[in-house]
């Protein structure tokens, strides 16, 4: 981890965002694994991951996501499909986005579908005054209707991993009851745990967000994450 930041830091002096390399490469160092995501620089090379993920044996569907240096608000954009099953569909989408987007995007990023389950965000923040805090709360298309969070300085105590999760309104979604399944909440605890460990290590993540992860009862995957070094 502190490798990384350092050499980002030595090419980019001011600082910025991450590409999705090195955003993958960074969360890895803290047992964060974000879905596995083939970038392609073009057309041809998106067809041909979209081949390889339905060959890994998934049911055949895939996200397709333009990319290009700097972006951060990708489906306002109009930059990500979902659910892609042909390699026609997966062609024609890149030629959109191509279309849309010209010269400033950098190939696409191609990753297998994940859920459906319960999505949600976890990452870090930087208070000017009180340093680096651990954010969770309901993330995706839910992440500005309901502003369902809760927030503690890292490092995390072993209390605030749970009560981060009960002071959530949504609490019952992610607890379970009888007659509803809940999610995998060991999961949940190790991504904020490992945030917890990065956000304590390396002061210069001035933002982290890993939005969606999205939760099912028997696992967790996060599909997407971008990170800010200063
Ligand atoms: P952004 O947050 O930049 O708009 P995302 O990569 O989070 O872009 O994609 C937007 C939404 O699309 C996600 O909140 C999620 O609902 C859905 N999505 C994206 N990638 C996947 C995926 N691999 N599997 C399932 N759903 C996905
Ligand atoms: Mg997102």
């Amino acid at each position: 981890g502190r490798l990384l930041v350092d050499a980002f830091l030595g090419a980019n002096p001011g600082g910025g965002w991450l590409d999705p390399v090195l955003t993958a490469q960074l969360l890895e160092c803290y047992g964060l694994p974000l879905t596995l995501s083939i970038w392609a620089p073009d057309e041809h090379a998106v067809v041909l991951a979209a081949q390889s993920l339905r060959q890994l044996g998934h049911d055949g569907r895939v996200a397709l996501k333009a990319y290009w240096q700097g972006q951060v608000h990708k489906s306002a954009a109009g930059a990500v499909r979902t659910g892609l099953t042909t390699d026609a569909e997966v062609r024609s989408a890149y030629r959109e986005f191509t279309q849309h987007f010209g010269d400033r995007m950098a190939g696409a990023v191609v990753q297998p579908m994940a859920g459906p389950g319960l999505e949600l965000l976890a990452g870090v923040v930087q208070d000017q005054v009180f340093g680096p805090l651990v954010v969770f709360g309901l993330g995706g298309t839910a992440t500005d209707v309901m502003d369902d969070r809760s927030a503690r300085l890292a490092p995390l105590t072993e209390r605030d991993l749970s009560t981060m999760i009960t002071d959530l309104r949504s609490a019952p979604l992610l607890l379970g009851r009888p007659g509803l399944p809940g999610v995998d909440l060991a999961a949940v605890g190790r991504v904020l745990a490992g945030l917890s460990r990065l956000a304590a290590d390396l002061p210069e993540v001035v933002e982290a967000d890993l939005n969606p992860l999205i939760a099912r009862p028997d696992g967790l995957a996060c599909v997407d994450a971008r990170i800010r070094l200063e």
